[in-house]
């Protein structure tokens, strides 16, 4: 039996879709495991989004909405997290790899003493966890033997958790958290507005590399990603060159995309962009250079000078829309 305690992200009121994939993994677990499946939503006024959590399959869902959670701090999210996963016996805590994530778990692991696996992308049937090492070039099964285990789940990997009829159960949970007690303050959230969608949960996202020689290229690429309503990515080098800001860097170290349609244009794919964005369901590469990486795993390729080929895309576009 292994109850699995999921902690679901919510912005505005609302349930990200982010955490789908990991109501999906707990579905999994307690599928295979035998045991409940359980979602924990902290915060300031979270009860429309506890409300929406109940629809998704949880046999509970445990509801810490406190003035001292409005602003997420790993110090004050964690005694809850761990409060909560006791109180239901889980076996698992998880969340979908996120920025909180990557922030909040390990410390929940560390004050659980319970092993971690990273970056999940499936469950076996012994229970074990298989992550990738290596940027994605090899697999690994994990087995956790600590008895809590704390897992963050590869949202590409797992179907986000369909919606279904509310069911279960809300509990309150009573937090008791001294904000001035902690050894670390919220100063200011700086949010960059974008009309985009947000990289993880666009269904396309125009990439561009090196290849587009900073603002001029990238104009070409915001131009093509307007037009289809999507998400504007960006290779290491792009960021680093400071041509655009980190939080677009797709790859191993920035973000792990899994859009229905993915442009490169102008990148080479190296093996570090590749694995962050290898899973998309149809991948579009544009590069004047034929031996370029990026045609290994494309779908459709064009061998092209991005500067003459994106406007014209965009021409052809512009035409098919107006029609
Ligand atoms: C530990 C580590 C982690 C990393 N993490 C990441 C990561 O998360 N994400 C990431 O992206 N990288 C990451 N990198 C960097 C990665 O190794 C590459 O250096 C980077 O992805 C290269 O970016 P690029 O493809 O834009 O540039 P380049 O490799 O320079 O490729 C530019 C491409 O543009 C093409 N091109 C040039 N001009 C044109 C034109 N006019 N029209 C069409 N095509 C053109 C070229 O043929 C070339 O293929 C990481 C590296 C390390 C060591």
């Amino acid at each position: 039996m292994g109850n699995v305690l999921v902690i679901a992200e919510h912005k505005d009121g609302t349930l990200k879709k982010v955490s789908l994939p990991a109501f999906a993994f707990a579905r999994d677990y307690v599928g295979k495991q035998g045991g409940e499946f359980h979602i924990l939503v902290a915060g300031c006024n979270v009860g429309t989004v506890a409300d929406e959590c109940l629809c998704y399959g949880a046999a509970r869902v445990h509801v810490a909405d406190h003035e001292s959670l409005k602003n997420y701090l790993c110090e004050s999210y964690t005694p809850v997290v761990v409060q909560v996963a006791k109180d239901m016996n889980a076996e698992v805590v998880a969340a979908t790899t996120t920025a909180i994530a990557k922030d909040l778990l390990p410390r929940v692991a560390a004050r659980m003493k319970a092993g971690m696996a990273s970056d999940v992308t499936a469950i076996t049937d012994k229970g074990h966890f298989e992550r990738p090492v290596w940027a994605g070039n090899a697999m690994v099964d994990v087995e956790i033997t600590t008895p809590v285990k704390v897992a963050s789940v590869r949202g590409t990997e797992f179907e986000p958790a369909p919606r279904q009829d509310a069911a279960g159960e809300k509990v309150d949970v009573s937090v008791d958290v001294d904000l001035g007690a902690l050894k670390k303050r919220f100063l200011q959230f700086e949010e960059i507005k974008s009309d985009r969608p947000e990289l993880t949960e666009a269904a396309v996202i125009v990439s561009g590399g090196r290849g587009t020689k900073g603002d001029e290229g990238f104009k070409l690429i915001d131009k093509l990603a307007d037009l289809l309503g999507a998400a504007v990515g960006a290779t290491r080098a792009v960021v680093d060159a400071g041509w655009q800001p980190n939080d677009l860097q797709v790859g191993q170290t920035g973000k792990v995309v899994a859009p229905d349609l993915y442009f490169a244009i102008g990148l080479s794919g190296a093996i570090q962009h590749l694995a962050g964005m290898k899973g998309s369901k149809v991948i579009v590469a544009i590069n004047k250079d034929e031996e370029a990486p990026i045609f290994t795993v494309a779908d459709y390729g064009l061998v092209a000078d991005l500067f003459k080929a994106v406007p014209e895309l965009v021409e052809e576009i512009q035409k098919v829309k107006s029609a």
